[in-house]
Protein backbone atom coordinates (compact mmCIF):
# COMPACT_ATOMS: atom_id res chain seq x y z
CA UNK A 1 0.00 0.00 0.00
CA UNK A 2 1.55 3.30 -0.81
CA UNK A 3 1.82 6.36 1.90
CA UNK A 4 -1.09 8.26 0.06
CA UNK A 5 -3.56 5.26 0.64
CA UNK A 6 -2.90 4.52 3.68
CA UNK A 7 -3.69 8.98 4.40
CA UNK A 8 -5.85 8.95 7.80
CA UNK A 9 -4.84 12.57 8.70
CA UNK A 10 -3.37 15.01 6.66
CA UNK A 11 -2.94 19.11 7.33
CA UNK A 12 -2.20 21.53 4.49
CA UNK A 13 -0.45 24.62 5.43
CA UNK A 14 -2.13 25.28 8.82
CA UNK A 15 -1.42 28.68 10.62
CA UNK A 16 -2.91 29.90 13.85
CA UNK A 17 -2.46 33.11 15.33
CA UNK A 18 -3.23 34.04 18.92
CA UNK A 19 -4.20 38.19 20.19
CA UNK A 20 -2.11 38.15 23.04
CA UNK A 21 -3.98 39.60 26.03
CA UNK A 22 -2.02 40.25 29.21
CA UNK A 23 -1.55 43.91 29.98
CA UNK A 24 2.46 44.12 28.60
CA UNK A 25 1.97 42.68 25.08
CA UNK A 26 -1.99 43.34 24.95
CA UNK A 27 -3.17 43.40 21.05
CA UNK A 28 0.12 41.64 20.27
CA UNK A 29 -0.12 38.78 17.33
CA UNK A 30 1.78 35.44 18.45
CA UNK A 31 1.51 33.39 16.09
CA UNK A 32 2.57 29.29 17.10
CA UNK A 33 2.12 27.38 13.90
CA UNK A 34 2.88 28.57 10.66
CA UNK A 35 2.44 27.13 7.21
CA UNK A 36 2.49 23.68 8.81
CA UNK A 37 1.85 20.33 6.36
CA UNK A 38 2.10 16.89 8.07
CA UNK A 39 0.16 13.64 7.56
CA UNK A 40 -0.42 10.41 9.39
CA UNK A 41 -0.71 6.91 7.99
CA UNK A 42 -2.86 4.33 9.45
CA UNK A 43 -0.77 2.36 11.94
CA UNK A 44 2.23 5.02 12.19
CA UNK A 45 3.74 6.77 15.11
CA UNK A 46 4.24 10.18 14.47
CA UNK A 47 6.73 12.45 16.61
CA UNK A 48 6.17 15.69 17.15
CA UNK A 49 9.02 17.51 18.83
CA UNK A 50 10.84 21.04 19.72
CA UNK A 51 11.23 22.74 22.44
CA UNK A 52 8.37 24.47 24.68
CA UNK A 53 6.58 27.41 22.68
CA UNK A 54 7.44 25.57 19.02
CA UNK A 55 3.76 25.39 18.97
CA UNK A 56 3.74 21.24 19.31
CA UNK A 57 0.63 21.37 21.71
CA UNK A 58 -1.10 24.22 19.46
CA UNK A 59 -0.75 22.12 16.48
CA UNK A 60 -2.00 18.81 18.07
CA UNK A 61 -5.01 20.69 19.60
CA UNK A 62 -5.71 22.03 15.23
CA UNK A 63 -5.02 17.80 14.39
CA UNK A 64 -7.87 17.21 17.30
CA UNK A 65 -10.21 19.20 15.94
CA UNK A 66 -10.16 20.97 19.17
CA UNK A 67 -9.02 24.30 17.77
CA UNK A 68 -9.57 25.79 14.57
CA UNK A 69 -6.86 26.76 12.46
CA UNK A 70 -6.75 30.48 10.60
CA UNK A 71 -5.80 29.49 7.90
CA UNK A 72 -5.11 25.74 5.92
CA UNK A 73 -7.51 22.60 6.98
CA UNK A 74 -7.19 19.22 8.32
CA UNK A 75 -8.38 15.89 6.54
CA UNK A 76 -9.82 13.24 8.05
CA UNK A 77 -9.83 9.84 5.51
CA UNK A 78 -9.42 12.81 2.98
CA UNK A 79 -12.06 15.03 3.69
CA UNK A 80 -11.87 18.74 4.94
CA UNK A 81 -13.30 18.92 8.53
CA UNK A 82 -14.85 22.22 7.36
CA UNK A 83 -16.85 19.86 5.00
CA UNK A 84 -17.95 17.35 7.10
CA UNK A 85 -21.83 17.04 8.32
CA UNK A 86 -22.00 17.54 12.20
CA UNK A 87 -22.83 13.59 11.91
CA UNK A 88 -19.22 13.10 10.45
CA UNK A 89 -17.37 15.73 12.47
CA UNK A 90 -18.98 14.23 15.31
CA UNK A 91 -17.23 10.90 14.77
CA UNK A 92 -13.72 12.45 14.08
CA UNK A 93 -14.28 14.25 17.31
CA UNK A 94 -14.73 10.51 18.80
CA UNK A 95 -12.65 8.70 16.90
CA UNK A 96 -9.40 11.43 17.12
CA UNK A 97 -8.88 11.21 20.89
CA UNK A 98 -6.69 13.56 23.03
CA UNK A 99 -4.49 12.11 25.86
CA UNK A 100 -3.53 15.57 28.06
CA UNK A 101 0.49 16.10 29.36
CA UNK A 102 -1.10 16.72 33.11
CA UNK A 103 -3.26 13.60 34.20
CA UNK A 104 -4.11 16.04 37.29
CA UNK A 105 -6.41 18.66 35.61
CA UNK A 106 -7.14 16.99 32.78
CA UNK A 107 -10.02 14.49 34.73
CA UNK A 108 -13.11 16.10 36.62
CA UNK A 109 -11.81 15.67 40.38
CA UNK A 110 -15.85 15.70 41.00
CA UNK A 111 -16.58 12.44 38.67
CA UNK A 112 -15.88 9.06 40.05
CA UNK A 113 -13.36 7.30 37.61
CA UNK A 114 -16.26 4.82 36.08
CA UNK A 115 -17.70 7.41 35.01
CA UNK A 116 -14.79 9.69 33.70
CA UNK A 117 -14.00 6.19 31.62
CA UNK A 118 -17.49 5.71 30.27
CA UNK A 119 -18.66 9.39 29.04
CA UNK A 120 -18.08 8.42 25.59
CA UNK A 121 -19.87 5.75 25.90
CA UNK A 122 -23.13 7.45 27.34
CA UNK A 123 -22.54 10.22 24.85
CA UNK A 124 -23.30 7.16 22.66
CA UNK A 125 -26.40 5.53 24.17
CA UNK A 126 -24.58 2.64 25.76
CA UNK A 127 -26.98 1.25 28.49
CA UNK A 128 -25.77 0.78 31.80
CA UNK A 129 -24.55 -2.91 32.14
CA UNK A 130 -22.63 -2.52 29.03
CA UNK A 131 -21.25 0.22 29.86
CA UNK A 132 -20.11 -1.30 33.33
CA UNK A 133 -18.66 -4.08 31.50
CA UNK A 134 -16.44 -2.00 29.12
CA UNK A 135 -15.42 0.44 31.83
CA UNK A 136 -13.92 -2.81 33.98
CA UNK A 137 -12.40 -4.02 30.64
CA UNK A 138 -10.40 -1.08 29.80
CA UNK A 139 -9.83 -1.03 33.52
CA UNK A 140 -7.80 -4.32 33.63
CA UNK A 141 -6.46 -3.24 29.65
CA UNK A 142 -4.74 -0.09 31.34
CA UNK A 143 -3.58 -1.95 34.60
CA UNK A 144 -5.95 -0.61 36.88
CA UNK A 145 -8.25 -2.69 39.30
CA UNK A 146 -12.02 -2.48 37.96
CA UNK A 147 -12.87 -2.87 41.52
CA UNK A 148 -11.67 1.29 42.10
CA UNK A 149 -14.15 2.28 39.67
CA UNK A 150 -16.20 4.08 42.34
CA UNK A 151 -13.04 6.18 43.24
CA UNK A 152 -12.43 10.06 42.93
CA UNK A 153 -9.27 11.12 40.75
CA UNK A 154 -8.05 12.13 43.70
CA UNK A 155 -7.15 8.79 45.11
CA UNK A 156 -5.31 7.87 42.40
CA UNK A 157 -1.12 8.67 41.65
CA UNK A 158 -0.49 10.46 38.30
CA UNK A 159 0.29 7.67 36.62
CA UNK A 160 -2.99 6.10 37.21
CA UNK A 161 -4.51 9.14 36.33
CA UNK A 162 -2.51 8.94 33.48
CA UNK A 163 -4.01 5.06 32.54
CA UNK A 164 -7.37 6.53 33.56
CA UNK A 165 -6.93 9.23 30.74
CA UNK A 166 -5.62 6.57 27.97
CA UNK A 167 -8.69 4.00 29.09
CA UNK A 168 -11.40 7.24 28.64
CA UNK A 169 -9.47 7.89 25.22
CA UNK A 170 -10.10 4.30 24.39
CA UNK A 171 -13.24 3.74 25.41
CA UNK A 172 -14.49 5.89 22.26
CA UNK A 173 -12.85 3.37 20.43
CA UNK A 174 -10.47 5.68 18.39
CA UNK A 175 -8.94 5.26 15.31
CA UNK A 176 -6.33 7.97 16.27
CA UNK A 177 -4.88 8.81 19.82
CA UNK A 178 -3.08 12.15 19.93
CA UNK A 179 -0.87 12.06 22.99
CA UNK A 180 0.52 15.62 24.19
CA UNK A 181 3.84 15.01 26.57
CA UNK A 182 1.94 12.54 28.00
CA UNK A 183 4.50 11.58 30.63
CA UNK A 184 6.57 14.60 31.65
CA UNK A 185 4.72 15.40 34.46
CA UNK A 186 5.22 11.58 36.35
CA UNK A 187 7.91 10.18 37.65
CA UNK A 188 10.57 8.99 35.62
CA UNK A 189 9.84 5.60 36.95
CA UNK A 190 6.39 5.53 35.61
CA UNK A 191 7.01 7.09 32.56
CA UNK A 192 8.56 3.89 31.02
CA UNK A 193 5.60 2.02 32.47
CA UNK A 194 2.86 4.57 30.46
CA UNK A 195 4.88 4.99 27.43
CA UNK A 196 5.33 0.69 27.09
CA UNK A 197 0.78 0.92 28.16
CA UNK A 198 0.56 3.17 24.98
CA UNK A 199 2.43 1.07 22.36
CA UNK A 200 0.63 -1.95 23.56
CA UNK A 201 -2.62 -0.33 23.70
CA UNK A 202 -1.56 1.00 19.75
CA UNK A 203 -1.05 -2.58 19.13
CA UNK A 204 -3.77 -4.35 20.40
CA UNK A 205 -6.32 -1.81 19.05
CA UNK A 206 -4.77 -0.87 15.98
CA UNK A 207 -4.58 2.46 16.48
CA UNK A 208 -2.39 5.50 14.99
CA UNK A 209 -0.24 7.53 17.30
CA UNK A 210 0.39 11.50 17.42
CA UNK A 211 2.85 11.64 19.83
CA UNK A 212 4.21 15.31 21.09
CA UNK A 213 6.90 15.61 23.04
CA UNK A 214 10.49 17.81 23.89
CA UNK A 215 12.07 14.35 25.16
CA UNK A 216 13.36 13.07 21.83
CA UNK A 217 14.63 9.60 23.51
CA UNK A 218 10.96 8.83 24.13
CA UNK A 219 9.98 9.49 20.35
CA UNK A 220 13.18 7.66 19.53
CA UNK A 221 12.16 4.67 21.39
CA UNK A 222 8.04 4.99 19.81
CA UNK A 223 8.18 6.24 16.30
CA UNK A 224 8.11 5.43 13.04
CA UNK A 225 8.34 9.24 11.89
CA UNK A 226 9.52 12.45 13.45
CA UNK A 227 8.80 15.71 12.76
CA UNK A 228 11.14 18.72 14.26
CA UNK A 229 9.38 22.32 14.97
CA UNK A 230 11.56 25.38 15.50
CA UNK A 231 9.24 28.47 16.06
CA UNK A 232 6.14 27.54 14.43
CA UNK A 233 7.51 25.48 11.49
CA UNK A 234 8.59 22.53 10.57
CA UNK A 235 12.78 22.48 10.33
CA UNK A 236 12.85 18.90 10.06
CA UNK A 237 10.57 15.70 8.65
CA UNK A 238 12.50 12.10 8.61
CA UNK A 239 11.90 8.39 9.13
CA UNK A 240 12.91 8.13 12.62
CA UNK A 241 15.48 6.08 12.10
CA UNK A 242 17.12 8.48 9.36
CA UNK A 243 16.48 11.27 11.45
CA UNK A 244 18.76 9.51 14.26
CA UNK A 245 21.20 8.21 12.34
CA UNK A 246 21.75 11.82 10.00
CA UNK A 247 20.01 14.64 11.05
CA UNK A 248 20.13 16.97 8.19
CA UNK A 249 19.14 20.45 10.17
CA UNK A 250 21.31 21.72 12.56
CA UNK A 251 18.24 22.82 15.73
CA UNK A 252 18.02 18.88 15.30
CA UNK A 253 21.85 18.07 15.53
CA UNK A 254 21.65 19.90 19.12
CA UNK A 255 18.73 18.05 20.00
CA UNK A 256 20.04 15.02 19.43
CA UNK A 257 23.41 16.08 21.07
CA UNK A 258 21.61 16.51 24.29
CA UNK A 259 19.74 13.47 24.79
CA UNK A 260 22.09 11.71 27.30
CA UNK A 261 23.32 8.60 26.14
CA UNK A 262 23.88 9.79 22.11
CA UNK A 263 24.98 13.05 23.15
CA UNK A 264 27.90 11.61 25.69
CA UNK A 265 30.38 12.36 23.03
CA UNK A 266 32.60 15.34 24.14
CA UNK A 267 32.51 16.92 20.37
CA UNK A 268 28.90 17.22 21.05
CA UNK A 269 28.63 19.33 23.57
CA UNK A 270 29.83 22.45 21.12
CA UNK A 271 26.37 21.46 19.20
CA UNK A 272 24.19 21.86 22.22
CA UNK A 273 21.82 24.73 22.85
CA UNK A 274 22.42 26.73 26.38
CA UNK A 275 20.32 29.87 25.61
CA UNK A 276 16.30 30.46 25.25
CA UNK A 277 14.40 29.57 22.60
CA UNK A 278 13.96 33.52 21.12
CA UNK A 279 9.82 35.44 21.75
CA UNK A 280 7.21 33.87 19.14
CA UNK A 281 6.23 37.55 19.77
CA UNK A 282 9.55 38.68 17.75
CA UNK A 283 11.08 35.59 14.86
CA UNK A 284 14.14 36.44 14.18
CA UNK A 285 14.18 37.23 9.74
CA UNK A 286 15.33 34.70 7.53
CA UNK A 287 16.31 31.29 8.99
CA UNK A 288 14.15 31.19 12.07
CA UNK A 289 16.95 29.50 13.54
CA UNK A 290 19.81 31.70 12.97
CA UNK A 291 20.82 33.36 16.07
CA UNK A 292 21.31 30.17 17.75
CA UNK A 293 22.60 28.57 14.83
CA UNK A 294 26.93 28.10 14.57
CA UNK A 295 26.49 27.56 10.78
CA UNK A 296 24.52 30.57 10.38
CA UNK A 297 26.09 32.68 7.16
CA UNK A 298 24.45 36.20 5.72
CA UNK A 299 21.65 34.18 3.67
CA UNK A 300 20.28 32.82 6.84
CA UNK A 301 19.72 36.57 7.86
CA UNK A 302 17.59 37.42 4.93
CA UNK A 303 16.21 34.63 3.50
CA UNK A 304 13.73 31.76 5.33
CA UNK A 305 14.91 28.53 3.78
CA UNK A 306 12.27 25.97 2.49
CA UNK A 307 11.68 22.59 3.85
CA UNK A 308 13.43 20.67 0.68
CA UNK A 309 13.03 16.46 0.67
CA UNK A 310 17.00 15.90 0.58
CA UNK A 311 16.43 11.94 0.33
CA UNK A 312 13.04 9.36 0.28
CA UNK A 313 10.60 11.36 2.96
CA UNK A 314 13.44 13.45 4.79
CA UNK A 315 12.93 17.04 4.49
CA UNK A 316 14.80 19.51 6.09
CA UNK A 317 15.21 23.66 5.92
CA UNK A 318 18.73 24.67 5.81
CA UNK A 319 20.25 26.87 2.75
CA UNK A 320 23.04 24.59 4.15
CA UNK A 321 22.09 21.02 4.79
CA UNK A 322 24.41 19.62 1.93
CA UNK A 323 27.47 21.36 3.11
CA UNK A 324 26.95 20.48 6.94
CA UNK A 325 25.88 17.30 6.01
CA UNK A 326 26.72 16.25 3.03
CA UNK A 327 26.39 12.41 3.65
CA UNK A 328 22.15 11.44 3.32
CA UNK A 329 20.89 8.02 2.66
CA UNK A 330 17.18 6.37 3.37
CA UNK A 331 18.23 3.81 6.19
CA UNK A 332 14.73 2.06 6.17
FE1 LIG B 1 21.68 27.40 10.39
FE2 LIG B 1 21.53 28.78 8.11
FE3 LIG B 1 20.72 26.28 8.16
FE4 LIG B 1 19.33 28.16 9.42
S1 LIG B 1 19.65 28.00 7.22
S2 LIG B 1 19.83 26.18 10.21
S3 LIG B 1 20.95 29.48 10.17
S4 LIG B 1 22.82 27.02 8.49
Amino acid sequence: MTRQAGLILKAVNLRKQFKLTSPIAKGALLTAVDEVSLDLVKGETLGIAGESGCGKSTLGKILAGLLQPDHGEVQYHGSPLGSLSQKDFRIFRRTTQMIFQDPFSSLNPRMRIGDIISEPLTISGSSLPDKRRTVATLMETVGLNPELAQRFPDEFSGGQRQRIGIARALAASPQILIADEPVSSLDISIQAQIINLLQEMKRNFDLSLIMISHNLSVLRHMCDRVIIMYLGIIVEDAPAIDLFRQCQHPYTEALIAAIPKIGANPRNHAVILTDDLPSPLDIPSGCRFHPRCRYAAEICKQTPPPLTERAHGHASACHLATTIFPQIQTCA
